[in-house]
């Protein structure tokens, strides 16, 4: 199987390679095949980049607002026409199964595309009455704006920042994460044909270090990033030193509380699909599920019946729920937590294993795993894990479990399951996240701001939210008097 791009990098509206940059290569997850060799971008490649980014940025700041919006349009619905096609790409770039790429990556992409295209056209400012004066506001797009992707969810987060990047008027240099350099390349190519100007959005490969040159070159104005905290932390400071703007979209450790009025069939479902949708590697996920002990065992014995019918195996196959980890090294990191759950005296309710059979044999897969008995300073507690891992929790008072919950350097997201309608809002005002589902879980529709608190991140994407972290305010103060001055 091969998805070899026609060049590794994707700039000033052609396809560009540089045989200079170090060779990496693109495996898919499921086979362990080779199925593309790109290059990582050079200084002179990154240059370019940015060149043609800073050229197109003028160009497009100067059209009509409604002209870009017509721009984001047309390429929303190449994105929807070509869906089964760039899903296809994105379940070998990733090795989820397709029955998700086919519904939540290109077309979550689509939606955020046609939801700021929307934007772009009613960007607008105020006007201040001042009694002898008045002034109005102007949003400004910030220029270059440098995207870094994370390998979870390659086509929805490069579309997520791109589009509300473009819509402000801006350019975009986008690196996506090395495990999955491929589907970018297809969004690159699409906004040429929905008409964008060469430049505008452009695409260069390779691995942190290539992250680190962008969100330090001299053109670029923004840094966007999904990805760990660790990196975030690191990109932060690097944005910092020359003023620039940052969105930072991290990792998280999200509390998914289930009191024991709650339907307990939605809250499993919630539960399984806030830990082994995407193999477990979601940002948002609530891996440390709390169950109040009044339905602990009841919950523990359904959840195991209906985790043990995931279907795992060949993420191609329609029928297939759970394809294998991006990578080995994930997929050794993932183990590494299983065991060391078992070795701290979480009680394995099911999975924990490498599945047997010759289909799974080069593969990175996993089977989904539940853990009981997990306790708040257990490691699988305490760190994000990045695969599918459900810990389970108990506890017995809405006091206990908010200031548990709440005991975590993280602060993504967070989820509970109830019927009472006054503890649902007064629990979800007390959780500290950025987003918090009340009977429902991991939902991210474009027209909600999405994002974290404390260490899981800064700014919000998506929803109108986002538009603040994609521009700049420009206050024009206009005199209609004479000049007061005492001198
Ligand atoms: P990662 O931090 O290893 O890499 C993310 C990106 O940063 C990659 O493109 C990588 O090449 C780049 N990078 C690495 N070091 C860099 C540096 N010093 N300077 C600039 N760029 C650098 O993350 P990952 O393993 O690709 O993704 C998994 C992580 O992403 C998890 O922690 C997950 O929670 C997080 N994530 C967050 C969100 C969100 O929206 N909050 C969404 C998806 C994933």
């Amino acid at each position: 199987m091969r998805a070899q791009p026609e060049a590794s990098h994707f700039i000033d509206g052609v396809y560009v390679e540089d045989e200079a940059g170090k060779a990496f290569e693109s495996i898919y997850a499921a086979t362990g095949e080779v199925i593309a060799t790109l290059h990582s971008a050079t200084p002179a490649i990154i240059d370019k980049a940015m060149a043609a980014a800073s050229r197109a940025q003028l160009e497009w700041a100067s059209w009509l607002p409604a002209e870009r919006a017509r721009v984001l349009r047309r390429a929303a619905d190449i994105i929807r026409a070509r869906n089964e096609a760039l899903s296809e790409l994105e379940t070998l770039d990733t090795g989820k199964a397709i029955q998700e790429t086919l519904v939540a990556d290109a077309s979550s992409g689509a939606d955020s595309l046609e939801w700021f295209a929307a934007q772009a056209a009613s960007l607008s400012g105020e006007s201040v009455p001042l009694g002898d004066a008045f002034a109005y506001t102007v949003r400004e797009p910030l220029g270059v704006c440098v995207g870094i992707g994370a390998w979870n969810y390659p086509t929805q987060i490069a579309c997520w920042k791109a589009a509300p990047a473009l819509a402000c008027g801006n350019a975009m240099v986008f690196k996506p994460s090395e495990m999955t350099p491929l589907c970018a390349l297809k969004l690159a190519e699409i906004f040429i044909e929905a008409g964008a100007p060469k430049g505008l959005f452009n695409v260069v490969q390779g691995l942190g270090d290539v992250g680190a040159a962008l969100a330090t070159h001299e053109k670029t104005t923004k840094v966007s990033l999904t990805g760990s905290v660790p990196t975030g932390g690191k990109v932060y400071a690097a944005a910092a030193a020359g003023m620039r703007h940052v969105t930072m979209e991290l990792g998280g450790k999200s509390p998914l509380v289930v009191f024991d009025d709650a339907d307990l069939e939605d809250a499993i479902g919630g539960a399984m699909l806030g830990n082994f949708y995407s193999t477990g590697q979601v940002c948002s996920n609530g891996t440390r599920v709390f169950v109040q002990k009044g339905i602990l065992e009841k919950f523990l014995a359904r959840l195991a019946e209906r985790t043990a019918k995931i279907r795992i195996g060949d993420p191609l196959d329609p029928e297939t729920h759970l394809g294998p980890l991006i990578s080995k090294a994930q997929h050794d990191k993932v183990m590494a937590y299983i065991e060391k759950g078992k070795a701290e005296g979480a009680r394995l309710v099911i999975g924990g294993g490498v599945p047997e059979g010759e289909a799974f044999a080069a593969g990175t897969y996993i089977e989904p795993t539940v853990f009981a008995g997990v306790t708040d300073d257990m490691t699988i507690a305490r760190e994000e894990i990045f695969g599918p891992v459900m810990s389970v929790l108990s506890f017995d008072t809405e006091e206990e479990v908010v200031e548990r919950a709440n005991g975590t350097e993280f602060g993504l997201a967070a989820g509970l399951f109830t019927k009472d309608i006054s503890r649902a809002h007064r629990v979800a005002g007390r959780l500290a996240a950025g987003i918090c589902w009340i009977n429902t879980y991991n939902l991210t529709p474009v027209e909600i701001p999405f994002g974290g608190v404390k260490h899981s991140g800064l700014g919000r994407e998506n929803g109108k939210a986002a538009i603040a972290f994609y521009s700049q305010l420009k206050t024009v103060h206009v005199a209609l008097g004479k000049v007061d001055s005492p001198y």
